[in-house]
């Protein structure tokens, strides 16, 4: 017993000695250290402490307290616990201080009475473990703090085996607060996918677990349909794989696809729009010039009112004048008022045809142009516009060369340019239209903002108010006047501007205050090949009528058809009149022969000339027809656009060309 009583003793101080805690072993109400292992005293710095009390060799231990408890302990009998108790210790009085967490315990010793004589000290320094666990803790705040701060959607997912099979579904155990707002969808963790998302639960079960599986990393866009999410994702698993686990980063990116398939969409489409503009864009520029031309024609109508009245009371004049002689008796020089009035009227007519000719056409059509040919044709609308007060010269150059561009353009350009002379000239000057061959260097036509080349020349010049600077450098702009309102609307030589530019030409003002003012249009030669320009028919002798063909008339004017029918029967042909379509219809459905219909487009009695004329094709199919009508009627015979054998001349005529053309298509009927 004894033998082994010693080997239990030995085997005890070797364990007290080799032990890694630290134990001591104190005696007495002073708590004298009786036994302390290497541990213990590794721990207070190897102070030699064996045989002392702990207040004479620990006195930190006593500042901090420890003396106050083991005296507890001693006094009560009761154990003392202590986890994480800090000991903060001096190797040395004065010296650093070596800080050390302890999880300890006093332990009371009892003697064989029952008595406390001792405590038992033993316990481990966990200092070490504790900072680790620190730094654990830090790092997780770290984490943590990161995980709910970052903008994108994060979480981690743990698959399991569901009834669809191993890893055939997962839950997420952690998800940052940006998830909801990404995925939109409120308090994820915890959520099983296949009840979160039933219908796409297999898709995304496939993405996540082929990252399980391999462990490879992945990036894609994958819309959440749920929620109508498109999310662009990555994942990658958590190791090791055995925790099954995998970590989506995910971002909300619904707005960015959505404006790139709008993008997209808007490519596919721009051609479309982009046509759709450019035809808007076309008619808007037509309209643009329409208003142009009716702005200066509205400019005209002053003049040419007056001008009209003028040419009126010489007609009224010449008529009274021819009443009166008539009535006297008077016959011998009728023949005097007779031609002052027809000139009179002849001139009047060809005044509204122009106008009538040159508000009508609309679209851009350009073409080769005499601009002499051209400047002749206007002189008559621009003298009666410009009024008696001004003279006007036109100067045209001998072998002027053929430029391309549109001629109602030109002409709008033209009459812009008059009016603003004329406007300039409130007292009355002299208004000059030049054209010239001009030849451009490299350093005329840079002055000009031209290329150099050959270029025709249209200057309007008058001796008016002329321009000041400022005025010129801004009277191209469109809207600019220095005309009060109502006269002046700025858009004239913004008008000639554009037309010059767009004929690949250019406009120039040259001016000088109180002297007067020069505006120049150039337009490029036309090369190749310059069109014929349209020969007028030159009427001579009047043909007269072969056999006695018949011509059935219609007109509801007295006057016209009186007159007609005159010229007609003195042509030699046998003449049927009627006033109206039902009159007329009567004679074309009987057995009369008729080579000719002519017919007024306007009628009375229900039904126009256009009608009349398709009713009598139904008995006599193939009459060739001709229609007397204004400008107004044109519609009804479709814009000119008339069937083989009918045909139209405009009122008002002279008898000559009204002649030569019945002849014609009686002619033509014969032949038929
Ligand atoms: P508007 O005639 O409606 O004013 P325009 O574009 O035709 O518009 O002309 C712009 C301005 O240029 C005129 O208001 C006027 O000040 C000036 N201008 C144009 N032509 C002449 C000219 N021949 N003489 C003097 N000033 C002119
Ligand atoms: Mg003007």
């Amino acid at each position: 017993m004894q033998g082994e009583a010693r080997e239990i003793a030995s085997i005890l101080t070797q364990m007290f000695e080799q032990a890694p805690t630290f134990m001591a072993l104190l005696r007495g109400p002073e708590h004298r250290y009786e036994l302390a292992n290497p541990s213990y005293l590794r721990l207070i710095g190897n102070r030699d402490v064996i045989g002392r009390t702990v207040a004479e060799a620990l006195p930190d231990a006593v500042e901090q307290g420890f003396l106050a408890i083991l005296d507890e302990v001693y006094r009560t009998g009761e154990t003392y616990n202590a986890t994480g108790a800090l000991f903060a210790m001096q190797a040395e009085p004065g010296g650093p201080v070596d800080e050390h967490y302890l999880d300890f315990v006093f332990q009371p010793l009892r003697g064989p009475d029952g008595v406390v004589n001792g405590i038992f000290v033993e316990g481990a320094d966990v200092t070490e473990r504790r900072r680790a666990e620190q730094e654990r803790r830090e790092s997780e705040a770290l984490y943590k703090g990161l995980f709910d701060a970052i903008d994108e959607g994060f979480c981690v997912i743990e698959f399991f085996d569901g009834p669809h099979g191993p890893d055939s579904d997962y839950v997420h155990v952690s998800a940052n607060a940006a998830y909801a707002r990404h995925a939109g969808i409120p308090n994820v963790v915890g959520q099983k996918l296949r009840e979160m998302v039933p219908a796409e639960a297999d898709a995304w079960v496939a993405r996540y677990g082929a990252v399980l599986r391999t462990g490879e990393p992945i990036r894609f866009q994958q819309e959440l349909v749920a929620t109508g999410r498109y999310l662009e994702l990555a994942a990658i698993r958590i190791e090791p794989p055995s925790r099954r686990q995998v970590a989506v980063l995910f971002q909300d990116i619904t707005a960015r696809r959505q404006a790139e398939l709008a993008l997209a969409e808007l490519n596919a489409t721009l051609e479309h729009q982009v046509q759709e503009r450019t035809a808007e864009l076309v008619a808007t520029g037509e309209a643009l010039r329409q208003s142009q031309k009716m702005e200066a024609v509205g400019q005209l109508t002053g003049g040419i009112a007056h001008d009209f009245n003028n040419l009126l009371t010489g007609i009224i004049g010449s008529l009274e004048m021819m009443s009166t002689r008539l009535a006297q008796g008077r016959i011998a020089d009728l023949e005097r008022y007779i031609t002052g009035s027809m000139g009179a009227a002849r001139r009047a007519a060809g005044l509204t045809q122009r106008l009538l000719a040159f508000s009508r056409r609309q679209t851009l059509d350009p073409r080769p142009i005499n601009v002499n040919t051209l400047v002749n044709g206007m002189a008559d609308l621009i003298v009666r516009s410009v009024g008696p007060q001004i003279e006007v010269e036109t100067a045209g150059a001998a072998g002027l060369w053929t430029v391309h561009a549109d001629a109602g353009q030109l002409e709008n350009a033209l009459l812009n340019l008059c009016i603003n002379a004329r406007d300039a000239m409130p007292d009355g000057g002299k208004l000059t239209i030049e054209t010239s061959n001009r030849w451009m260097d490299e350093r005329t036509a840079r002055v000009r903002g031209l290329e150099p080349g050959q270029y025709v020349s249209l200057c309007v010049s008058d001796t008016g108010t002329g321009m000041t600077p400022e005025v010129v450098a801004r009277a191209f702009d469109p809207f600019f006047t220095t005309k009060p309102i109502g006269q002046g609307t700025g858009l004239g030589l913004s008008m000639v501007y554009g037309f010059a530019g767009q004929s690949g030409g250019a406009a120039r003002i040259y001016s000088e205050v109180g002297r007067g003012t020069m505006i120049c249009i150039y337009l490029p030669r036309q090369t190749g090949e310059a069109a014929e320009e349209e020969e007028l028919a030159v009427v001579a002798d009047t043909p007269r009528a072969e056999g006695s063909e018949t011509i059935l008339l219609v007109d509801d004017e007295p006057l016209i058809r009186m007159l007609a029918a005159e010229q007609l029967a003195e042509l030699g042909y046998a003449v049927i009149e009627a006033e109206d379509g039902p009159s007329a219809l009567k004679i074309l459905n009987s057995a009369n022969p008729i080579s000719l219909l002519i017919t007024d487009v306007g009628l009375p009695g229900g039904m126009n000339g256009r009608q009349l004329a398709d009713a009598a094709r139904v008995s006599r199919p193939g009459l060739e027809v001709l229609f007397i009508t204004g400008y107004a009627e044109n519609a009804v015979l479709n814009h000119g656009h008339l069937e083989p054998g009918m045909h139209v001349i405009t009122k008002p005529f002279q008898m000559d060309v009204f002649a030569r053309r019945v002849k014609d298509l009686v002619v033509k009927a014969g032949v038929a």
